[in-house]
């Protein structure tokens, strides 16, 4: 399980990935470099260690501890579509 997801690395970004976003796909699928609400810029950030620092990749990734932390997550549902969660 990964323990990283995306935020914006420019100035222009969304409510969604202004605080980062999680993104679950397969392991096929290519790394995103836009973000797939508005198209800004994106880059790979590893969770802060705070986060993740003696909590399980459960608890880590849990809706409650995402949303607390600001992230969203994000499912893709077809090519290039995603839905948040
Ligand atoms: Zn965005």
């Amino acid at each position: 399980m990964p323990t990283y997801g995306y935020r914006a690395c420019g100035e222009k970004h969304c409510d969604v990935c202004e605080h980062g976003f999680e993104l679950f796909q397969n392991i096929s699928d290519e790394a995103l470099d836009k973000c797939p609400m508005c198209g800004a810029p994106v880059e790979k950030v590893f969770f802060p260690p705070h986060i993740s620092t003696g909590t399980s990749t459960k608890e880590l990734l849990s809706d409650k501890n995402i949303k607390k932390h600001g992230f969203t997550k994000l499912v893709r549902e077809e090519k290039g579509k995603y839905r948040k969660i």
